[in-house]
């Protein structure tokens, strides 16, 4: 169903306070691949850790921004995967040769860390989650079951056209006990979400869940969207240091900077390089070339 791609739809089953979503991401996912040219091994983790964060990014109530981060693996180095307060996401990873096929191999070393930003002031809150499961889904559900004390399921899936995701969470004032939970759990269990998410939301839901009382929210968009600028991409030069910058563009007239996250190139003319060494290295700026 095409209305349905790109979307996130929440909803709520009306007598148990657990909430669900659902994402299908398709163009979003296309775009989000075409900054680099990733492996099948990749392909699957980042569009699970998409899902993922998409799913997660939604609980932000105000301005603000989700970010899942692996890194430090020896197979996968980087993966990073951003959603903001308006369902805007990016994401991209790093990665070695000949690549193990399962999850635990790919991400042997590294550290998960999940950072939430919020508010005008950008307050951070990062948790470090262990990679001790056998998939990303399982890791997330321990680290909710254990630190966050919310309990969650977690079902995604991704290949080379789509990226898809389940969530069903109790809410904070659920009270624990009851066979609400165990009984929606149980449903999902074992569920093939990725064939699942070509079915539309209330198809999908009254199969799965055919006695629930169910109330399905509106879909809400989700979008690729890349916040690069010149004046990062600036910022980031100055880090390197005026004696740097000068030898950048001491045998080229401009430097071209390509963002990772959305292949966007930016040029800096070389006088541009110079007047920023310049500043750097406090001098009047005016620069003889
Ligand atoms: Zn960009």
């Amino acid at each position: 169903m095409a209305d349905d791609n790109d979307t996130l739809r929440r909803f709520l089953f009306e007598k148990e306070e657990i909430r669900g979503s659902i994402v299908r991401l398709d163009s979003v996912w296309q775009e989000l691949r075409t900054a680099e040219d990733y492996p099948a091994e990749v392909v699957a983790l980042l569009g699970e850790s998409l899902a993922a964060t998409t799913l997660l990014g939604r609980n932000l109530k105000f301005h603000g921004r989700m970010t899942l981060q692996v890194q430090g693996g020896a197979h996968v180095r980087l993966l990073v995967l951003q959603c903001d307060n308006q369902l805007r996401v990016r994401g991209l990873a790093h990665f070695g040769d000949d690549l193990p096929h399962t999850f635990t191999e790919l991400v042997d070393g590294g550290a998960l860390c999940i950072t939430v930003e919020s508010g005008k002031d950008h307050d951070r809150y990062q948790s470090i989650v262990p990679l001790s499961e056998i998939d990303l889904a399982a890791c997330l559900e321990l680290y909710y079951r254990q630190s966050v004390q919310l309990p969650t399921v977690f079902l995604l899936a991704a290949d080379e056209e789509r990226a898809a995701g389940l969530m069903l969470q109790a809410l904070p004032e659920r009270v624990s006990g009851g066979g609400g939970w165990q009984r929606l759990t149980s449903a999902i269990q074992g569920l093939d979400v990725m064939r699942m998410s070509r079915l539309g939301d209330e198809t999908l839901l009254s199969a799965v869940f055919p006695e629930e009382d169910i109330r399905l929210f509106d879909a809400d968009p989700v979008e690729f969207h890349c916040d690069c600028s010149m004046e990062r991409i600036e910022n980031m030069l100055r880090m390197l240091g005026p004696h740097e910058l000068v030898d950048l563009v001491s045998e080229q007239n401009t430097v071209e900077v390509r963002c990772e996250f959305c292949n966007q190139a930016y040029e800096v003319g070389s006088e541009r390089v110079f007047a920023m060494a310049a500043e750097l290295s406090g001098s009047s700026g005016k620069q003889v070339h």
